[in-house]
């Protein structure tokens, strides 16, 4: 069966896109730890990150780069921190947090609340940061 992640991915379930390309997709985490925390996915789904083929996994950092400095470029931090963990969802992903204090990337903390106008505007910002 598909991953939720690959219904994303196919447009079956709505997400928050701040980017894609051909091969990967990066959308808003639907329970922040921070404004901004977004994950980045291959659109071919395999399970666990470290059995992604060394190209595709190459290309995954690569795009995961780009997309923390768009974020990091509008939304305030000290840096983005990146967290990889996939107990939930079975499809491999890359979180990125922007970070203004070590706690912001604690996964056992209480997440964040948001509207989808505030999901769909941190979004837009991000989206229009990434070059
Ligand atoms: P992990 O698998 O790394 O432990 O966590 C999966 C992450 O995916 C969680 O942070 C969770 O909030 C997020 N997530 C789970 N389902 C959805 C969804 O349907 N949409 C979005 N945008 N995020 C999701």
């Amino acid at each position: 069966m598909a991953s939720i992640f690959t219904k994303i991915v196919n447009g079956e379930i709505p997400s928050w896109k701040v980017a894609e390309d051909e091969n990967y997709y990066a959308f808003l985490d639907i329970n922040p730890l921070a404004e901004g925390h977004t994950l980045v996915i291959p659109k071919k789904e395999t399970d666990y990150i470290f059995d992604i083929e060394d190209k595709e996994y190459e290309g995954l950092w690569a795009f995961a780069r780009k997309v923390a400095i768009g974020i990091k470029a509008v939304v305030p931090c000290e840096r983005i921190g990146i967290a990889v963990i996939g107990l939930e969802v079975a499809h491999a992903h890359i979180h990125l947090v922007p970070l203004k204090t070590i706690y912001d990337i604690d996964f056992r903390k209480p997440k964040l609340k948001l509207k989808p106008e505030e999901f769909s505007g941190i979004a837009a910002r991000i989206s229009s940061a990434i070059k």
